[in-house]
C-alpha cells in the first residue's frame, strides 16, 4: 500500500464519549438524532453512521435523498429525516427507501401526495414551522391552517413537528422567543414527535423538553460555544500529513506564490503534503500553524494547492516522513477546529465539512 500523505483519523472512542455526554444532558425519554449530513461533517458518512447506530443513535439526520439512500444501502434501519427540502424528482426514491421528508408547504405536500399514491407506499413526514430561521418551514402565523390542510391528504402521514433555532449559540433571547412560538404547536399535537434543539440548544439547555434533539457539531467533539468546552467533548477527527522535503533557506530569499514572505535570517523549512486542494483554507497562509514533533510551526508564505511550507527551525530533529498535524493533538500541543475557524474567518462546522475528498479517512476504535 502507498504511504499516506494526507489523511484524517476518525476516533470511535471520542464519538462514543461525546454521544454519552449528549445523552446525559437530555431527559432519558428524549431521543437523540445523530446529524450526519455533509459526509458526517467530513468524518465519512457510512462508517460514522454505522458506528453511531451501534452506539445507540435513535434517528439519523441527512441533508438529502442521496445521503439517506446511502445509509439505507449500508443497512441502517433507524428512521432517517431529510433536513432539507426534497425536490419533486427525488420524492419517489425518498418514499421507496422509507426516508422521512420535511415539508414546509402545501405545494410540496400535494406533490408528495401524488407521488406516494403512485408508489403505493405511505410516506412519513415531519412538518416544519418557521419561528425565525427563515429557511424552511411554514411561517408560524400560517402554519395551523397549512398543517390542517396537509393532514387531509392521504398519500402521507404527518409524524413529527419541528422548528430550527437561528442563533441557539449566541442569542438566548431569540432562542427563547422561538421556543415560545413553537410550544403551543407541540401542545396542540401531543401525538406527534416534537423537536427543536441542535447542539447549541442542548448544551445551553433550551428546548430539549421535546421528544427528540438533533445533534451534529457536539457529537463530533466540538463545543458549539467555547464556554461549553468544560462539558468535556473530545474532537473525533485528527487531520494529518507528512513532511515531504526539508531544506535550509538563506536570509533574503522569498517563499511561495506572490513572494509574500521574505526571510530576515536563515530558516529550516519543511514542505508538507497538503494544501487547499485537500480543503485546508488558503486563509491559513497568514498566521497558521502545523504541529511537528509536538511543536507549533508557523506557515511560511502562501498555502498552495498540494503543498505547504512551514518553518521547522525550532525542531532540529525533524525528518522527511514525520507526521504533521493540521487539526488535532500532538504531544502537549493542539490545533482546534475553533482556532482554524477563527484564522479562516469561518465557523468550526465549515472547517470539518471542508476536509476534502482527497483526504483518506481511517477509522480507529470502531466497533461496527
Ligand atoms: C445541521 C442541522 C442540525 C445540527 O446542528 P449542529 O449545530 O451541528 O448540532 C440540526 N438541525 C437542523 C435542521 C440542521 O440542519
Amino acid at each position: 500500500m502507498l504511504t499516506r500523505r494526507c489523511w484524517a483519523e476518525v476516533d470511535g472512542r471520542a464519538l462514543r464519549h461525546n454521544f454519552k455526554i449528549l445523552r446525559g444532558l437530555i431527559p432519558s425519554a428524549t431521543q437523540l438524532m445523530a446529524v450526519v449530513k455533509a459526509n458526517a461533517y467530513g468524518h465519512g458518512l457510512v462508517p460514522t453512521a454505522k458506528e453511531l447506530a451501534v452506539i445507540g443513535a435513535d434517528w439519523f439526520g441527512v441533508a438529502n435523498v442521496a445521503e439517506g439512500v446511502s445509509l439505507r444501502e449500508a443497512g441502517i434501519r433507524q428512521p432517517i429525516l431529510l433536513l432539507s427540502a426534497t425536490l419533486p424528482e427525488e420524492m419517489p426514491a425518498a418514499v421507496e427507501h422509507g426516508l422521512t421528508l420535511t415539508l414546509s408547504s402545501l405545494a410540496e405536500a400535494k406533490k408528495l401526495d401524488r407521488i406516494a399514491r403512485l408508489t403505493r407506499k405511505r410516506a412519513e413526514v415531519h412538518f416544519k414551522i418557521d419561528t425565525g430561521m427563515g429557511r424552511l418551514g411554514a411561517w408560524h402565523a400560517e402554519a395551523r391552517e397549512e398543517l390542517a390542510r396537509m393532514q387531509r391528504l392521504p398519500g402521507f402521514i404527518v409524524k413529527g413537528l419541528y422548528t430550527h433555532f437561528a442563533s441557539a449559540d449566541d442569542d438566548p433571547k431569540l432562542t427563547q422567543a422561538q421556543w415560545k412560538l413553537i410550544s403551543p404547536f407541540f401542545a396542540e399535537h401531543p401525538g406527534l414527535l416534537h423537536h427543536a434543539a441542535n447542539s447549541s440548544a442542548v448544551t445551553r439547555r433550551y428546548g430539549f423538553s421535546a421528544g427528540l434533539v438533533r445533534a451534529g457539531l457536539a457529537l463530533y467533539g466540538i463545543a458549539p460555544q467555547p464556554t461549553d468546552q468544560k462539558l468535556g467533548f473530545q474532537p473525533v477527527l485528527t487531520w494529518k500529513t507528512r513532511v515531504s522535503l526539508l531544506h535550509e533557506v538563506g536570509a533574503g530569499r522569498t517563499v511561495s506564490y506572490g513572494a509574500t514572505y521574505r526571510l530576515r535570517s536563515a530558516q529550516r523549512h519543511a514542505v508538507v503534503a497538503m494544501g487547499y486542494g485537500d480543503g485546508y483554507f488558503r486563509l491559513h497562509s497568514k498566521g497558521g500553524h502545523l504541529l511537528v514533533r509536538g511543536v507549533r510551526c508557523p506557515i511560511r508564505g502562501r498555502v498552495t494547492m498540494d503543498q505547504i511550507i512551514i518553518d521547522v527551525t525550532s525542531v532540529p530533529d525533524c525528518r522527511v516522513g514525520d507526521e504533521v498535524i493540521a487539526l488535532g493533538r500532538q504531544e502537549d500541543e493542539e490545533i482546534t477546529a475553533r482556532e482554524l475557524a477563527k484564522e479562516a474567518q469561518t465557523i468550526p462546522w465549515e472547517i470539518l465539512t471542508n476536509v476534502g475528498s482527497r483526504v483518506s479517512r481511517t477509522y480507529r476504535y470502531f466497533q461496527s
